[in-house]
């Protein structure tokens, strides 16, 4: 995600210093991997902003055996009793209610707790070797949301279905929603979606979306994603083109035209300059939909699909938003790709996102203020001597008013230094080889400073001490 506090730091810093079936072809082994698949069948109704649907989630084979019960997220209960800003609440709430809940064809009655939901597994079938969810679930949507959001004739779908939760070595992950960062972690997983519009909708997704569409039915299949994301739209007009193989496709509305011919060649040229340096994109489209998508949020990354307003401020005025645009087209390798627990590690996607678009508009738009990186340096340092902050910590610790700071930019200035050292060629080639070995996984920190001090073959945890850690030895 990029929010406004971190765009508009960019310029006030000074001031301040007070994310059809695509198979990947290189990635035949990961086929060996289990994934989740959802199954949705949804209805959208635009007059009482409200999507009803009936999903069967099948659980990855084995990895469910033996457990009483699954866990999923219902990110959009956060819409109901709005816990955070006044100025984010949304004006008029939205929730998910769940129904019908059974496990291979056996009833059973779920608990939800606000954002989360158990679903306990009948003895019977966790001995199964694969378990079935079914259930049917109603979407309010609320108005003036926050990436889940309606707008005009286009409703925003994101983090709109209940969510398998994340069940690792350190058991369940079953994190709350918050307003910081982006409170969302999930795994691989293959959907199969359908939606119904009335008449004279589109639907704009994480999957490809040309061909897709028989009278106002879309049928929506996309494998091996952490996540799925849908834009319902009556208003979004399309300018398309390929890069690479891949269909960058720029959706806008009316009075956006004087930035979309900038914004969707930067959209092709950074999908392009990434591929070129960290590894091919996979898939074989990207979406980049303009617009408001809630309060304090310029842009935000989902597998395939991105959104960015399509003007930033300046100091003269407004440009066309390209930082924001680059920003979370990176994020197609770093969280879409190779994924992280975003709520634990939030650097590690959005340090690599950072910096990946800093070298883009260094090197395509000849913006670089090493100045800035150097003042983010020296307020972070006093961050962390004011409030004992470091650049690793889960999101839940950081104050909005540091958020950006800790863990976008001084992670990008940390990775600039570590180019100065390593040169260009190695960091490239620490990247490359981030995004080939963990493509389809999670990372963590600990994976990230291991390859780099095995591309490099240098100590390089000293660096990482200073730099995330803020430990001098
Ligand atoms: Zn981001």
């Amino acid at each position: 995600m990029m929010n406004r506090r971190i765009l508009l730091s960019l310029w006030t810093i000074i001031f301040i210093m007070t994310g059809f079936e695509i198979q990947p072809a290189e990635a035949n082994h990961h086929r060996l991997i289990s994934r989740p698949h959802y199954q949705i069948e949804a209805q959208y109704d635009p007059h009482l902003d409200q999507v009803r649907a009936h999903m069967v989630v099948t659980l990855p084979k084995n990895q469910f055996k033996k457990q009483k019960e699954v866990y999923f997220h219902l990110f959009p209960n956060a819409f109901r009793q709005w816990r955070f800003d006044q100025v984010s609440k949304p004006t008029k709430p939205g929730f998910i209610d769940i129904s019908k809940v059974s496990v291979n064809r056996q009833s059973v009655k779920p608990v939800v707790r606000e954002t989360i939901m158990k679903v306990p597994l009948p003895k019977t079938v966790s001995n199964e070797n694969q378990s079935k969810i079914d259930l049917d679930f109603m979407l309010q949507l609320p108005r003036g949301g926050t990436r889940l959001n309606t707008f005009k004739n286009t409703a925003f779908l994101a983090q709109w279905y209940p969510m398998l939760a994340v069940k690792d070595r350190e058991g369940w992950h079953i994190d709350p929603y918050t307003t910081t960062g982006d409170p969302f972690y999930s795994i691989m997983s293959d959907f199969d979606i359908t939606i119904h519009t009335p008449r004279g909708y589109e639907v704009i997704s994480t999957a490809q979306d040309q061909n897709q569409q028989t009278g106002n039915s879309f049928h929506l299949k996309q494998n091996n994603v952490r996540d799925f994301a849908a834009v319902i739209t009556r208003d979004y007009r399309v300018l398309r083109k390929n890069v690479d193989g891949i269909e960058v496709n720029l959706w806008y509305l009316d009075g956006m035209e004087d930035v979309i011919t900038s914004l969707h060649q930067a959209a092709l040229n950074g999908m392009h300059f990434y591929n070129q340096r960290f590894g091919k994109y996979p898939y074989r489209e990207v979406d980049v939909v303009l617009g408001e998508t809630g309060f304090g949020i310029a842009g935000m990354e989902y597998p395939g699909l991105v959104t960015s307003v399509p003007k930033i401020p300046t100091r003269e005025g407004e440009k066309a938003a390209i930082n924001v645009v680059v920003h979370e087209l990176a994020h197609q390798w770093w969280y879409g790709v190779v994924g992280n627990n975003q709520v634990k590690e939030p650097w590690l996607d959005e340090g690599l996102t950072t910096f990946s678009e800093f070298l883009y508009m260094q090197e395509k738009m000849n913006e670089h203020d090493k100045s800035f990186l150097d003042r983010v340096t020296v307020r972070t340092n006093e961050i962390h001597r004011t409030v004992g902050l470091t650049s690793a910590e889960p999101l839940y610790r950081y104050p909005d008013s540091v958020y950006g700071l800790m863990v976008y930019v001084r992670p990008a200035a940390m990775l600039y230094d570590l180019m100065k050292q390593v040169g260009t060629e190695k960091m490239m080639k620490i990247l490359s080889s981030y995004y080939k070995t963990y493509q389809y996984r999670v990372a963590t920190t600990g994976d990230f400073i291991k390859l780099a001090k095995q591309v490099t073959g240098k100590n390089l945890d000293p660096f990482f001490q200073k730099w995330l850690y803020f430990k001098s030895q």
